[in-house]
């Protein structure tokens, strides 16, 4: 396959769909980006690299942090409970709602319904640190390590912005906490989360950090990060909750496993093939990268290589 070649097409067939959508507001400090970018990136199970377009410009990573988080956790659970632990505080079907709505999680008694909204990111967060002590730093590390970037960090602008407006959030991880589905204080979680989300990373980056996802669990080196299930496990609540309500319209049109972020990033997995990540800020009304989409969606047309 000539990935260049490939990623060339796709980029031109995106083009149309950039700037469409809108770029996120309700985080003021993510409204800074320009609605033209566009990038992507394709990392084979190999270590080889291929990029177009802005594919190596930083970017808010937002809600992609929650795959990673989830890997983080699962790994870190080797040798204690197992990840067995996280699943009970965690559910693993679609929400079929926003990713920041709080409606099932009363009738559900405080266990959100996947780890891919934020309820369910917060509850990851909240494991993490009592795992490691401090969640936002050991995922800043984790991802400086699977990306081969030590240069990552966290955009503290993005971070401010969203804690003072992270009133939603903040109500989210109070309603679990009196349920008792938090180990630590809301205020900690909640600040680990948003210092999670800001951590800025580009196309490349996040396609060779999720290297993993394709290589069952193996990190490039061919040292074992995860056990083959787990990434399996990662790889189906992607496909079936990574891009919030949008998920089945996802399955349906991309056919990969696939976590987008308000930052307008997508990350999406090709097991036992490569990582993608595309970016281009407009997002639709789910809160999906609308050019992004577009790009999955012509990539595995052009392919055939969803997994279906
Ligand atoms: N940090 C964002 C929030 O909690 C992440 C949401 C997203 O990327 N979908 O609202």
């Amino acid at each position: 396959m000539d990935y260049q070649a490939v990623l060339e097409e796709v980029a031109a067939h995106a083009r149309p769909f950039v700037r469409q959508g809108q770029v996120a507001d309700y985080i003021p400090a993510l409204e800074r980006v320009s609605a033209d970018r566009f990038g992507m990136a394709v990392a084979d199970i190999h270590g080889a690299v291929y990029g177009v377009g802005d594919w190596e410009v930083p970017f808010s990573v937002q809600s992609i942090s929650k795959t990673f988080s989830l890997a983080l956790v699962m790994a870190q659970s080797h040798g204690s409970q197992g990840d067995g632990d996280i699943w009970k505080r965690v559910g693993r079907e679609p929400s079929g709602t926003p990713f920041n709505s709080l409606v099932q999680l009363e009738a559900e008694n405080g266990i959100p319904r996947n780890p891919f909204i934020n309820a369910g990111a917060l509850v990851v967060t909240d494991r993490l640190q009592t795992l490691t002590g401090d969640a936002s730093t050991s995922m800043l590390h984790f991802l400086r390590e699977e990306s081969g970037n030590p240069h990552l960090a966290f955009d503290q602008a993005v971070a401010d912005s969203e804690a003072e407006h992270g009133d939603r959030n903040a109500a989210l991880a109070h309603f679990m906490a009196s349920f008792g589905n938090l180990e630590n204080p809301v205020p900690s979680v909640i600040e680990h989360y948003f210092w999670q989300c800001s951590i800025e990373m580009s196309c490349r980056d996040l396609a060779v950090a999720g290297g993993f996802l394709a290589r069952h669990g193996l990190r490039a080196d061919g040292s074992r990060l995860l056990e083959a299930r787990e990434a399996k496990r990662i790889n189906a609540v992607m496909l079936t909750c990574g891009t919030y309500d949008a998920a089945g319209e996802f399955a349906y049109r991309v056919g990969l496993p696939a976590k987008s972020g308000v930052g307008g990033g997508i990350i999406a997995v090709i097991p036992g093939r490569c990582t993608l990540c595309v970016w281009s800020p407009g997002l639709d009304a789910r809160g999906n990268s609308v050019a992004g989409a577009a790009a999955l969606d012509h990539f595995t047309t052009l392919t055939g290589w969803s997994v279906f």
